[in-house]
């Protein structure tokens, strides 16, 4: 298969914690716009420096910055054979950027109530040598990294509000976009996070 896939869903859904059972089983490398953008703001770039203050506020990057960053990274070689995309899109201009560009095969939408996403956010932690994400009650992370865990900035019960409203508002309209297009496909997100990556492999 040479489509790509995209990891749909509410901020905290599960999308990174997926992604890598899902790239493992599809050998599709994952593509964060998220992760591409925190690099960018600690490496200090231009672009790093344009999305600091839309991710500060829990507001989304501008489209024209995105769709130039997915352009780029669609380039790599190992992107030739579909790539898994995390957190993008999340807009219907970006959608229909990325239908100019890749053919998108399935639309996992993760789905989880408001109500479980503000203890997910507020309790997420990431190992910033290994990128493994925990949850200080969920996944609890080991004894041994537990001094160097971090958790994001942009992870408070304030900013969490800002990023749900912006979910409702421009990116949840996406689900009906690629339902219409017959590609997406529903899982339900609020169980154990073994359970919600067994239900999306046997989808796969
Ligand atoms: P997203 O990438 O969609 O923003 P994450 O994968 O980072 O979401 O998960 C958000 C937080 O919720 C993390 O702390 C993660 O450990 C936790 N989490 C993920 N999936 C589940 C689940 N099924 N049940 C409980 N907690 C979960
Ligand atoms: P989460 O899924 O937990 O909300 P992400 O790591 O995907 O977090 O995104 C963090 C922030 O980066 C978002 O709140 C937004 O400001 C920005 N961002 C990431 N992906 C996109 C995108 N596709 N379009 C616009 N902004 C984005």
């Amino acid at each position: 298969m040479t489509g790509s896939i995209v990891l749909f869903g509410p901020p905290g859904a599960g999308k990174g914690t997926q992604a890598g059972r899902i790239s493992e089983l599809t050998g599709k490398p994952q593509v964060s716009t998220g992760d591409m953008l925190r690099s960018a703001v600690a490496n200090g770039t231009e672009l790093g420096h344009e999305a600091k203050t839309f991710m500060e506020a829990g507001l989304l990057v501008p489209d024209s910055i995105i769709i130039g960053l997915i352009s780029e990274r669609l380039r790599d070689e190992d992107a030739a054979k579909g790539v898994l995309f995390d957190g993008f899109p999340r807009t219907i201009p970006q959608a229909e950027a990325l239908a100019e560009i890749v053919s998108v095969e399935a639309v996992i939408s993760i789905e989880v109530p408001d109500e479980s996403i503000v203890e997910r956010i507020v309790g997420r932690r990431m190992d910033p040598e290994t990128g493994e994400i925990y949850h200080i009650e969920f996944k609890p992370p080991p004894k041994e990294i537990l001094a160097r865990v971090i958790q994001r900035k942009d992870d408070t019960e304030e900013t969490v509000r800002s990023r749900l409203s912006a979910y409702h508002e421009q990116t949840a309209p996406l689900a009906r976009w690629y339902s219409d297009k017959g590609l997406l496909i529903r899982i339900d997100g609020n169980r154990s996070i073994d359970d919600v990556g067994n239900s999306i492999a046997s989808m796969l």
